[in-house]
């Protein structure tokens, strides 16, 4: 049987560019980009019940409860533009999600997983200075700080997991866009033809 599927993760911590090559990665592969913190600010932009629900947590650095986080990846993923597969940005994001998603994929995991990396002390300062220049008077110092602090506690095991499952890819994720989007695109195409072949 061909699959021809393609359901891709990326991960890293806050800051490391994720955004920014989930864009490439998904138009390369023709599947939509998911992140979920792109879904919450949109609600919280919009003023709805979810947005307000979710508003005062994300601005503390704190994760959205599971059950409710869960629920929208679910919604999402129902989505006919999400039949062909999807790279997720931002989930799952700790172990619990990890086994919410693998219900949702009823069996079919997930094909590969990018985990970029970054130095802590480097993607703070590029959040701070970011933070600066759009004016997000939120993303203070301390909240910057306690977003790492909560990835490396619960987001960070995940990568033992995904390595375990032989799917991972790890990135450099210093450099240009270009150049790390290079970085990924190989081996992307190393981990997914190894797939294939198997
Ligand atoms: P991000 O843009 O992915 O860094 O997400 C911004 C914020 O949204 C996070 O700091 C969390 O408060 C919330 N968030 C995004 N994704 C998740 C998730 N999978 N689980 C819980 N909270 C999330």
């Amino acid at each position: 049987m061909t699959d021809t599927t393609t359901r891709l993760l990326i991960i890293g911590p806050p800051g490391a560019g994720k955004g920014t090559q989930a864009a490439q990665i998904a138009e390369r592969f023709g599947v939509p980009a998911i992140s979920t913190g792109d879904i919450f600010r949109a609600n919280i932009k919009g003023g709805t019940p979810l947005g307000q629900q979710v508003q005062a947590i994300i601005e503390s650095g704190e994760l959205v409860p599971d059950s409710l986080t869960n629920e929208i990846v679910a919604d999402r993923l129902n989505q006919a533009d999400a039949a062909a597969g999807f790279l997720l940005d931002g989930y799952p994001r700790n172990v619990e999600q990890v086994h919410a998603l693998d219900g949702m994929l009823d069996g079919e995991s997930l094909d590969a997983v990018v985990l970029l990396e970054a130095d802590v002390d480097a993607v703070v300062a590029r959040l701070l200075k970011r933070a600066e220049l759009e004016g997000r008077a939120d993303d203070t110092e301390e909240v910057i700080r306690h977003r790492q602090d909560i990835y490396a506690e619960q987001t960070a095991p995940l990568v033992k997991l995904f390595s375990e499952r032989g799917i991972l890819v790890t990135v450099d994720g210093l450099g240009t866009v270009e150049e790390v989007a290079a970085r990924i695109a190989t081996g992307l195409d190393a981990q997914l033809s190894a797939k294939a072949g198997r």
